[in-house]
């Protein structure tokens, strides 16, 4: 299987750190030959990042935070400058107010955590979408990262829930206006994981001990195991792929209730 990314160059959006899912990702992908360039939010973070991009052969390393519009235009102004071209971007990204994702939805969400979390965790993408397209001159592939909890009320996840629907509605649009082009987009709708994002979700981990309990492989999902799924839909493998949200979850969207035997123990 290696070498099915040779020649590829893409934009990894979201390493906070080596938990993060966009690292799992970003492995998969230099281990089958891509070549790749990396955002990081803030200087602290970008300390965490820069080693890690650097074990992986890259040396493009760039600030970004997506509530800056004029930070994305410097990454894509100074991708222009390191290569002539893009074949597909990774978005990792997303946020709301840690005091917003734990409790009812309809008494804890203000209209400031509301339209930030749109903006950062859902419109960023498009934003980000529209910029890379025009890189795209021989095609490519957009990714994005959606959980389960877009279609299905999951305790806490309140307002990402929301953000998440709309993350992949867009994720269809996105895929309708540049398929002509040969741009597909995608999103993986990944199972819970340990990372600093999946924290800052009240009884996190009470999620993973019930995800494991009850789903069809009986385990949660790793960053490694995202990847392989990224691999697919950004490699030419999925070429006929566009406008998916691919569940990476060990089977558990499939499932419509708790298992008998450990409802009765
Ligand atoms: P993570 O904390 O490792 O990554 C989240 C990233 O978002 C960080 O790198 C952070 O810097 C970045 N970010 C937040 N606000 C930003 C801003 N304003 N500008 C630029 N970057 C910003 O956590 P993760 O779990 O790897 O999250 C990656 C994506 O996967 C997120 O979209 C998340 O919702 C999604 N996801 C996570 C899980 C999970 O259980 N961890 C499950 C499904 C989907």
């Amino acid at each position: 299987m290696n070498g099915l990314m040779q020649g590829k160059r893409g934009l990894i959006m979201g390493v906070a750190n080596d938990h993060s899912i966009a690292w799992g990702i970003a492995k998969t992908l230099s281990q089958h030959g891509a070549q790749l360039a990396f955002t990081y939010q803030g200087e602290a973070l970008g300390k965490r990042v820069a080693p890690l991009a650097q074990s992986l052969g890259s040396d493009i390393v760039l600030p970004c935070d997506v509530e800056d519009i004029a930070s994305v235009d410097a990454v894509f102004a100074e991708l222009d400058k390191r290569w002539d071209g893009l074949d597909f971007v990774v978005h990792a990204i997303g946020f709301s107010d840690k005091a917003q994702l734990k409790g009812s939805y309809v008494d804890v969400t203000t209209r400031d955590n509301f339209s930030r979390t749109m903006v950062i965790s859902c419109f960023s993408f498009t934003e980000i979408a529209q910029r890379a397209a025009s890189r795209m001159k021989n095609g490519g592939s957009l990714l994005t990262l959606t959980y389960g909890g877009s279609t299905r009320v999951m305790p806490n996840y309140n307002v990402m829930g929301v953000a998440k629907a709309a993350l992949e509605a867009s994720v269809r649009y996105i895929a309708s206006d540049l398929g002509p082009n040969g741009i597909r987009c995608n999103a993986i709708s990944a199972g819970p994981v340990r990372t600093l994002a999946g924290a800052g979700i009240a009884d996190a981990r009470l999620m993973y001990t019930y995800q494991k309990a009850h789903a069809p492989l009986r385990r949660t999902v790793t960053i490694e195991d995202v990847g392989g799924s990224a691999l697919y839909l950004l490699s030419d493998l999925s070429n006929g792929v566009t406008g998916e949200i691919h569940y990476v979850d060990s089977g558990y969207n499939t499932i419509s209730m708790p298992r008998p035997d450990v409802l009765k123990a």
